[in-house]
């Protein structure tokens, strides 16, 4: 049967083509337009009117298509609908097969992922106001969602957690605290990760050289690793007192305060 023939003999009522009907078309060469270009700004009537009751030629519809991007021919079904229907009721379909659909999608994605982030946080900080309270009557609605996820992440990052309340502790008493991890990891390196005291190497803690209580902050001049042990023998002990009634020997005593007071310039 000939397709245009077929149209132009039915015209508007093109859209009356049975379903299944329109699978099994294939196109030689391109239609001639029955009418006009279609022209978006003109409304059904207005087109009705200019071109004499008909409609341009509608979409052709092929059982096959071939893949804009990969060159493979496939079935129709295998590219994603648009959600716009041709005038024959068949379902306009993307110009790439789905793989390569996902694919480009995802290029598209990642290509302006950064300029993406940057706008985003750009946003967030110039609507603080509104973000926190989006935040908050969230946390309202879903609070037993909120807490089971805390709970979740503070198992996941027991560190995040120690360093946070260590230094809410220092900070709480008006102390300084102002080691960052690149002077941590330093000042762990320098004794070899192990205790500062009794040399132990094994799980080891922040140890303030001077107390907090004494008024020592989490400084990089007064921070030195410590095992479990010492650290909590030696408390709010002054460290030279410590030192030499725990190991008796004064060595110690010089050795840290030696890297100590490197640190403080
Ligand atoms: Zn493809
Ligand atoms: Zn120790």
């Amino acid at each position: 049967m000939c397709y245009t023939r077929y149209v132009q003999a039915i015209g508007y009522g093109a859209f009356l083509l049975p379903r299944t009907g329109y699978s099994q078309f294939r196109i030689v060469g391109k239609a001639p337009p029955v009418c006009g270009p279609k022209t978006s700004r003109q409304s059904p009537e207005q087109r009705m009117a200019t071109h004499g009751g008909r409609l341009a030629m509608p979409r052709l519809i092929t059982a096959r298509k071939t893949c804009a991007r990969c060159g493979i021919e496939k079935v129709r079904e295998e590219f994603y609908p648009k959600k716009r229907m041709t005038v024959c009721n068949g379902v306009v379909r993307s110009k790439y097969c789905i793989p390569c659909h996902l694919a480009v999608a995802r290029e598209d994605y990642y290509s302006n992922h950064f300029q993406r982030r940057e706008a985003n946080r750009l946003w967030m900080s110039t609507h603080r106001e509104q973000v926190s309270e989006k935040n908050r009557l969230y946390r309202e609605r879903n609070r037993e969602k909120v807490c089971e996820l805390n709970k979740a992440w503070i198992g996941r990052n027991r560190q995040h957690v120690y360093e946070y309340n260590r230094r809410r502790r220092t900070q709480k008493q008006g102390l300084p605290s102002t080691l960052t991890p690149g002077q941590k990891t330093d000042t762990w390196s320098y004794f070899d990760s192990r205790c500062a005291y009794c040399k132990y190497k094994g799980e080891l803690t922040e140890d303030h050289f001077i107390p907090v209580t004494c008024g020592g902050g989490r400084t990089w001049d007064n921070i030195v690793p410590a095992c479990k042990s010492c650290n909590s023998s030696k408390r709010h002990s002054d460290p030279l007192k410590w030192i030499i009634i725990r190991f008796g020997d004064f060595g110690i005593y010089l050795s840290i305060i030696e890297y100590l007071e490197r640190q403080s310039g």
